[in-house]
């Protein structure tokens, strides 16, 4: 067979590997499969390409055209699926691996594409946080915006999980807009590879927005600037060989480190053999001990348990682990295959000695065990193993080595806080769960561990037909870890995209605020509508637009009405005197719902048109009580809007109540969904 050339895209062009590219072998049968590696290639055309290409075209586009050309991407991606699955059979990972990295990729791109549309502006400013209020009289204000860095991001990769690894970045570099160069790790970049070619394929990115080194980086890192990220996944060795290099540490290089670790599981103390939470745990662990073959960095490495369930633990585990079939993952019933690689193979093998110094090993013997459908030896297979450890408080190898295989050690916990002080042994890691039916128990939790834990994940019988598993990082929550674990945040929805988006504290005039942000401002200058706002489309209404309206005098006969009609019979709207007993209101006073009824019929066009639902309000505060004799007004004003399908978009109204003598009554954002185009 002939070995697959794995090319780099750089600058517009694919090349080929030199004749110094590094060999890539069949995890499964041991043979040459491909060749990864240019030395020749221009990093700094590649750099120079993304930085004045690929930036400024994704920079032209609005959040929202970001997330439809991530959605379109994860739906070509999803088109060429079975080749992606086919290529990934001789990285040693079954079919049910591949749903992980393929489909779970994929995933990640929607959930970011969704998240763009819905919580980022369709615009290019994001606003961090609210406005602040910087002087008395509101003339000079605050606000945190976020712009896209003007460099490149430069994703550098492990090589257990060759397409999520790269789409759970790439998606919000993307969304950032942020061009980005991808480096695989070299073992399974032939899979990354064929991803990003269906990608570039495509033809939905901008030039220049993605570039692809496969085999080395050369020395890229050294010429990048301030401007630049480099995200990095993999071991904690490498990240601080390449965080601590002088040219990253003088230029203030973002480093964004996912390193390894030492994830523990607890058992809770109320989760005895026969209760689901047990079974559970037992299904959980074996799980995440064979999955990829343990290669995932969130596998569960300790397993901590009651002392006096060790063995019960270790017998129902060891019994479940008998039953996975090792070998070829294309042979039937084949449940976990191969390490990646021979090279890999030799260090578990030699992590697993050392945990054995500390450790008895009771399940899986790495010299004799069965292999289905290939050979053991040429392969990179080794058996689930098992270790138990009879005094973890004295061990340290047992907290501190990642076998970055299907090994695991359970150790036994006197109680919560013991069970607790073990888990946080690992240094900081990326996950802990614990296995509970009682919410005390997860408070505790919480509050000893969470500090050393980028994700606490529990489970339990209300929980688990649902719940994602312990191993899965989900685009929503942040994946990353204090401590050993990098101290770096991916995903966590926008908290991701963040990453590529530098944060400036902007100060200055509320018309300058609000043109800044596409957003209207409070103080800002008004502009009177041509017509009633309701009569006019999503389209044209204008950022800023208000009308006055005319007042309205509340009389007592209105507040017995609403009360009556209501049901709401609340003292302060009924008696006087009692209302006068209560520190907040002079007298009887009108109800805060009928103020807003007063007002939606102050301020309504009541005839079809534009406006097709009220979809809520949002910040709504009541400031000032009115009394019988009192009259409001309102002022509307357009303060946002945003695209919501191909038919309507959101119109956020900034809506303010205020009396005869102009004092704030109430204020609150309006929400209504409106047509594009006015109905003829
Ligand atoms: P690795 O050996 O540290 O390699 C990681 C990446 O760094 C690879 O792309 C590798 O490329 C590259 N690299 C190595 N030396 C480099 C250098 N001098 N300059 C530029 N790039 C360099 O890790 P791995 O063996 O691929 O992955 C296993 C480790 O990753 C485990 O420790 C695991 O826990 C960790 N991991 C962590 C996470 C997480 O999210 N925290 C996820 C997955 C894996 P080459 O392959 O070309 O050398």
């Amino acid at each position: 067979m002939s070995l697959i050339d794995v090319k780099s895209f750089a600058a517009g062009q694919w090349v080929t590997p030199d004749n110094n590219a590094r060999e890539i072998f069949n995890a499964v049968t041991g043979d040459k499969i491909a060749r990864a590696g240019n030395a020749a290639l221009d990093v700094e055309a590649m750099l120079d390409y993304g930085r004045s290409k690929g930036g400024p075209a994704l920079r032209a586009m609005t959040f929202h055209d970001r997330a439809r050309m991530i959605k379109a991407l994860a739906l070509e991606i999803g088109k060429h699926k079975q080749a992606l699955y086919d290529i990934s059979f001789a990285t040693g990972a079954t079919q049910s691996d591949h749903m992980i990295d393929i489909d779970g990729g994929i995933g990640t791109m929607f959930v970011f594409a969704s998240k763009g549309r819905r919580e980022l502006p369709d615009s290019h400013v994001y606003l961090d946080g609210n406005v602040e209020q910087l002087s008395r009289n509101g003339t000079f204000l605050g606000q945190h915006v976020a712009t896209s860095m003007q460099g490149v991001a430069v994703h550098i990769n492990a090589f257990n999980f060759p397409v999520w690894g790269m789409l759970e970045k790439l998606a919000p570099t993307l969304l950032a807009g942020v061009p980005a160069i991808v480096k695989p790790a070299t073992a399974t970049s032939y899979v990354t590879e064929l991803a990003v070619k269906i990608m570039l394929d495509s033809g939905l990115l901008p030039e220049g927005a993605l570039q692809l080194v496969s085999g080395g980086l050369g020395d890229m890192l050294d010429r990048l600037t301030h401007q630049d990220v480099v995200s990095f996944t993999g071991s904690a060795h490498t990240a601080l060989q390449l965080r601590s290099a002088p040219h990253i540490l003088k230029n203030s290089i973002r480093f964004v480190a996912e390193q390894d670790s030492l994830n523990a599981s607890i058992l809770g103390p109320d989760a005895a053999p026969g209760t689901p939470e047990f079974d559970l745990f037992i299904k959980e662990v074996q799980r995440e001990m064979t999955t990829k073959a343990g290669q995932k960095c969130t596998a569960i490495r300790r397993i901590l348990v009651p002392e006096h369930q060790s063995s019960a633990v270790i017998e129902a585990l060891s019994q479940r682990l008998a039953k996975t079939v090792i070998g070829n993952p294309q042979v039937e019933g084949v449940r976990m295959g191969a390490l990646v690689s021979q090279s890999q193979k030799n260090d578990v093998l030699k992590c697993a000695s050392l945990i054995g110094t500390e450790a008895e090993r009771v399940y899986g013997d790495p010299d004799n065990f069965v292999v289905k459908g290939a050979d053991a030896d040429t392969g990179a297979f080794v058996p689930p193993m098992l270790f138990h450890c009879e005094n973890p408080d004295q061990a340290t190898i047992v907290h501190e080595t990642e076998a970055f295989g299907p090994v695991s050690t359970v150790m036994g916990y006197r109680d919560i806080d013991h069970a607790v002080a073990l888990a946080n042994r690992g240094e900081g890691s990326l996950v802990a769960s614990v296995i509970t039916h009682d919410p005390e128990v997860a408070r505790s939790v919480v509050l000893g561990a969470g500090a050393f834990h980028g994700r606490l994940y529990f489970n339990n019988r209300d929980s688990m037909k649902e719940s994602t598993g312990h191993g899965s990082p989900l685009p929503h929550m942040v994946h990353g870890g204090p401590g050993r674990a990098g101290g770096g945040e991916e995903m966590g929805g926008i908290r991701g995209v963040m990453h590529y988006m530098q944060r400036t504290a902007i100060q200055g005039s509320p018309d300058i605020l609000s043109a800044v942000g596409r957003k209207w401002v409070p103080g800002s200058t008004e502009t009177s509508a041509p017509a009633h706002p309701f009569t006019r489309s999503f389209h044209e209404l204008q950022i800023g637009e208000t009308i006055h309206t005319k007042p309205r005098q509340i009389t007592v006969e209105d507040i017995e009405h609403f009360a009556h009609f209501t049901g709401d019979t609340f003292y302060a709207h009924m008696d006087a005197e009692a209302a006068k007993r209560n520190p907040f209101f002079p007298d009887r006073v009108a109800h805060g719902y009928l103020l807003l009824s007063f007002a939606a019929g102050l301020f309504v066009e009541p005839n079809e048109g534009p406006v097709l639902a009220n979809t809520g309000l949002d910040n709504l505060r009541f400031m000032k009580p009115v009394e019988v004799g009192d009259s409001i007004k309102v002022r509307l004003s357009v303060k946002h809007k945003t695209p919501r399908n191909d038919e309507y978009g959101e119109i956020r109204w900034h809506v303010t109540l205020t009396n005869q003598d102009d004092e704030l009554v109430a204020e609150y954002e309006l929400l209504t969904m409106n047509a594009y185009e006015r109905q003829s």
